[in-house]
């Protein structure tokens, strides 16, 4: 029985940057990395947008092989086809998540962690002598790992979590259903992305375009299923592309489910920690989670080797993650929740009276804040939900 110190599960961006940041605060530690594909970063399921602040914590994007796409412009378009441009700065990237994600494993091999792909865990249990018994298969049979700590980092399916306890059940109108193509030969702004609204369109979600270079997107779309008349996210997908572009040759696509909810209630429990989609820290008003994956990575890593070096991996000692991570963005995701339960009320009259509002503003002087402020003066509903945010 191999023992390990820490034992990250799911080698997508949460459990890469756990297990780097674990060796790098604690080098002496044994930290081993497990990815069920035989791949890491392969097969994408993602739209792959990064905000540019976010990224940069983690590594510099300038030349780098794992980046797509640089994007300065954000194109809202309303449903009835009215196109409303928000920023001109560096606004995000579009990244190549099956380099990304072996990037940034490897920098956790680098500083000394076992990555192991084509390897999954399939069960735990506690150890006796404290810690975790976890059961892993790969394709050359079964063994068993004891170690002291278990970060769970294996994305929405989060069975992790459940296998240690943790309640990670999810309502139905918090789970956004989504389908992707990757398309080529479309016509398109290649340095903006495009966020479509439209409740015939997205239920409560929305579509969006984002480049992956000049004539090639990732697009797709995000929508409460319940919210929907019965068709599934990809025959909604399929009605879009048809009357948008109809002559787009499709050369990749995905199905996923995003959780559009707050952080879990309880992340950690004895020698257990969870990351990630794994303790539903997406943005829930984006849909967004990578750079929250990597947040939340980078603290399940950190405090997993400080609570070993003082041996004490107890819930008590672990839940300084908790706390660190509700005060870094799990707060601000209790508040985009009710956004995001507010605007999924509001009509396509609604947005498309925005948009028209929206384009009377000089380009250069049009925030997102003062976006937001119009919306307010049509709609003083979300006048609470505001304030509530901005305090
Ligand atoms: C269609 C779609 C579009 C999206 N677009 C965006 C976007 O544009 N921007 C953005 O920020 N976010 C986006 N997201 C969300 C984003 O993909 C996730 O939030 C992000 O990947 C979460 O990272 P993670 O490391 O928590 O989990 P994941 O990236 O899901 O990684 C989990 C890993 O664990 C592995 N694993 C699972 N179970 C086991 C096991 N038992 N043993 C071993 N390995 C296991 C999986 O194979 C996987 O590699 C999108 C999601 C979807 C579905």
């Amino acid at each position: 029985m191999p023992d390990v110190d820490v034992l990250v599960i799911g080698t997508g961006p949460a459990g890469a940057v756990a297990a780097w940041e674990a060796k790098r605060a604690a080098p002496e530690l044994d930290v081993v990395l497990l990815e069920r594909d035989p791949a890491v970063g392969s097969p994408v399921r993602c739209a792959e947008g990064v905000g540019d602040r976010g990224l940069r914590e983690f590594a510099s994007p300038e030349g780098a092989s794992w980046v797509a796409r640089k994007i300065a412009r954000v194109i809202f378009v309303a449903p009835d086809g009215t196109e409303a441009r928000v920023a001109e700065r560096d606004v995000c990237w579009i990244l190549d998540r099956t380099r990304f994600d072996p990037f940034l494993a490897s920098q956790a091999a680098a500083d000394g962690a076992a990555v192991l792909v084509g390897t999954e865990a399939t069960g735990m249990v506690p150890a006796r002598q404290g810690g975790w018994e976890v059961r892993v298969r790969d394709a050359h049979g079964e063994a068993v790992y004891r170690a002291r700590v278990v970060i769970g980092a294996d994305g929405v399916e989060a069975m992790v979590g459940r296998w240690a306890g943790l309640d990670t059940r999810v309502a139905a109108r918090d789970m956004e259903s989504c389908a992707q193509y990757v398309l080529e030969g479309i016509a398109f702004d290649p340095d903006a992305i495009y966020l479509q609204f439209g409740g015939r369109i997205a239920p409560a979600g929305y579509a969006w375009v984002f480049p992956k270079g000049v004539g090639i997107a990732n697009v797709g779309l995000g929508m409460v299923a319940l919210r929907g008349d019965g068709r599934s996210a990809r025959e909604y997908l399929d009605a879009w592309v048809a009357r948008r572009y109809p002559n787009g040759v499709r050369v990749g696509g995905t199905v996923g489910g995003v959780i559009v909810h707050t952080t879990l209630r309880r992340i950690c429990t004895d020698g257990m920690m969870a990351a990630g989609d794994a303790a539903h820290m997406i943005n829930p008003l984006s849909g967004g989670g990578i750079v929250n994956a990597m947040k939340s990575g980078r603290l399940a890593g950190r405090t997993a080797a400080a609570a070993i070096r003082e041996g004490d991996t107890s819930e008590r000692r672990l839940a300084a993650y908790h706390r660190a991570w509700m005060a870094l963005l799990g707060e601000d995701h209790l508040k985009y929740y009710r956004i995001k339960r507010a605007i999924e009320d509001l009509d396509d009259a609604f947005f498309n009276g925005l948009a028209r509002t929206v384009n009377a503003i000089p380009q250069q002087q049009r925030t997102l804040g003062r976006i937001f402020a119009h919306a307010l003066v049509r709609h003083p509903q979300l006048i609470p939900v505001a304030a509530r945010f901005f305090v």
